[in-house]
C-alpha cells in the first residue's frame, strides 16, 4: 500500500512537472527519470500501468511541440524583373484607374556587371534552398531569366497558390554611389486595395529587414511603407519587397555578387520569415 502511494505521488509529480514546463529542455530530463522509476517499480501490477502510460503520452506531446522543423507554410518568392521585360501597362491595384508599367528592367551592378534580374534570381534560388531545408513549401514566380512577367502575374502566383507570404527579391539603384543599405517595402495602413493585410505585411517586413541586417551586417534602412508598388497592391496575401542593397554602390555590389554573402542574405531572409511565423529556429 505504501509503495502504491509512492508510485502515485511520483506519477502526479511527473505530470505536474510536465505541464508546467512544456518547452524547457532542462526540466524534461528529471521528469523522464521519475517516470522510468515508476515503470521499474510496478512492473508486475497491470492496474498501475495506467499512470506511466499517461506520462509517456505527455512526453510524446512535448516532443511534438519541440519539433520546430515542422514548417507548414507556403512561401512564394518573386525574383524581381527579367531579361524580357513585360510590355504595356496595368492598373496600380484591383479596380484602380491609375496605370503603371507592367514591369521595368531594373538596375545593374557598377562593379559586378550583373543585371539586377540575374542577381535577384541567384539569391532567390539560394533562398528557396534555405527555406526548403527548413520544411517550407516554396514556389517561384520565375526560375529563368527569359520569361516576361507583369506585376499582376507575379502577384497572382501568390494569390492562386494561397501563399502564406509573398517575398519579392530586388536590389536597389541610386545616382548617389555612396548610397547603401537594405530595406523592405510594404503597403500602408491606408492602402486602397487590401488594407486588412497591413499588419501582417508590416510584421513580415520588420522581421525580414531586422534578421537580414543581423545576419549580413548590412546597414538597416528599415521599412518603407508605400502604396505605389502594384505587385504588393495586387497581392491578396502578406507581401514584402526586399531591397538587398545598392548595385550602384561599388562595395555593396561586389559583396552581393559573392556566393558567401548571397548565402547570408538567404539565411537572414529565412530567419525573418521564421520569426514572422513564430518559429524559434
Ligand atoms: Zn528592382
Amino acid at each position: 500500500m505504501r509503495r502504491w502511494k509512492i508510485i502515485l505521488a511520483a506519477a502526479v509529480l511527473a505530470l505536474a512537472a510536465a505541464g508546467c514546463a512544456p518547452e524547457e529542455e532542462e526540466e524534461k530530463e528529471p521528469v523522464k527519470k521519475v517516470a522510468d522509476l515508476v515503470i521499474d517499480v510496478e512492473g508486475e501490477d497491470e492496474e498501475k500501468k495506467e499512470e506511466p502510460d499517461k506520462t509517456a503520452d505527455e512526453e510524446k506531446q512535448e516532443d511534438g511541440q519541440d519539433n520546430k522543423q515542422a514548417r507548414t507554410q507556403t512561401i512564394v518568392i518573386d525574383p524581381g524583373h527579367s531579361a524580357v521585360v513585360a510590355e504595356g501597362t496595368e492598373p496600380l491595384g484591383p479596380g484602380s484607374t491609375e496605370n503603371k508599367a507592367a514591369d521595368t528592367s531594373g538596375t545593374s551592378g557598377v562593379v559586378s556587371g550583373l543585371n539586377e534580374y540575374e542577381l535577384n534570381l541567384q539569391v532567390s534560388r539560394r533562398l528557396r534552398t534555405e527555406l526548403q531545408e527548413r520544411g517550407y513549401t516554396v514556389i517561384m514566380t520565375r526560375d529563368t531569366n527569359d520569361v516576361p512577367l507583369s506585376c499582376i502575374e507575379r502577384a497572382d502566383v501568390a494569390n492562386n497558390n494561397e501563399a502564406d507570404a509573398f517575398v519579392r527579391i530586388h536590389a536597389n539603384g541610386s545616382e548617389d554611389s555612396s548610397a547603401k543599405g537594405a530595406m523592405t517595402i510594404c503597403i500602408t495602413p491606408d492602402n486602397k486595395f487590401y488594407p486588412e493585410l497591413y499588419e501582417q505585411a508590416r510584421s513580415l517586413s520588420d522581421n525580414i529587414i531586422n534578421c537580414l541586417s543581423e545576419v549580413t551586417g548590412c546597414e538597416n534602412d528599415g521599412v518603407w511603407e508605400t502604396d505605389s508598388m502594384s505587385g504588393n497592391n495586387w497581392s491578396r496575401v502578406p507581401a514584402t519587397i526586399v531591397e538587398m542593397g545598392y548595385m550602384t554602390n561599388p562595395d555593396e555590389d561586389a559583396l552581393m555578387a559573392t556566393e558567401d554573402y548571397q548565402k547570408k542574405i538567404a539565411k537572414g531572409i529565412a530567419d525573418g520569415i521564421d520569426r514572422y511565423f513564430g518559429y524559434q529556429g
